[in-house]
């Protein structure tokens, strides 16, 4: 196994490790879009999904995290309101590409089978893709334009 693969599985092993259910996967999704307290976190959690995030869910979680770097925590307490502010580290952030691009490949697959990707602007086809062979290989495109400049090489 080569370095770069053996890291590879490494990463997705931390992800399925990270990851173990949804509300794991939302509070990392909350992080991403910018600093946010623990009682915001189970604020939102609720008007956005419905569902109850508990404390005894939440916190271990950042715990963990923060132990592997993806987050980093300050205390922004206010008198005798306790404010813990978490935000991603560059680290952090790095992983949450990693793993939305991931995630996204994985629910583009179950979801749209038959999607294509036009070979020329890297547009998501749904339906309809114009397909052209070039130098012997059938190749997807948006539109005939794009197959047009693909080829002319334009
Ligand atoms: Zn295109």
């Amino acid at each position: 196994m080569s370095k770069s693969e053996d890291s590879q599985s490494k990463q997705a092993s931390e992800l399925q490790e990270i990851l173990s259910d949804f509300s794991q996967f939302y509070i990392v999704i909350m992080l991403n879009e910018g600093p946010i307290h623990g009682y915001g976190m189970i604020r939102a959690f609720k008007q956005r999904t419905g569902k109850t995030l508990s404390a005894g869910t939440l916190y271990p979680f950042l715990q963990n995290l923060e132990s592997k770097g993806f987050v980093s925590k300050k205390d922004e307490s206010t008198g005798k309101r306790p404010k813990i502010v978490y935000s991603l580290t560059r680290k952090g952030r790095s992983f949450c590409d990693r793993l939305f691009k991931r995630f996204q490949s994985i629910t583009v697959s179950a979801l749209e089978p038959s999607l294509e990707t036009c070979a020329s602007c890297g547009a998501k086809v749904y339906e309809g893709a114009h397909h052209e062979k070039v130098d012997g290989v059938e190749l997807a495109f948006c539109c005939v334009h794009c197959a047009k400049a693909f080829i002319t090489g334009q």
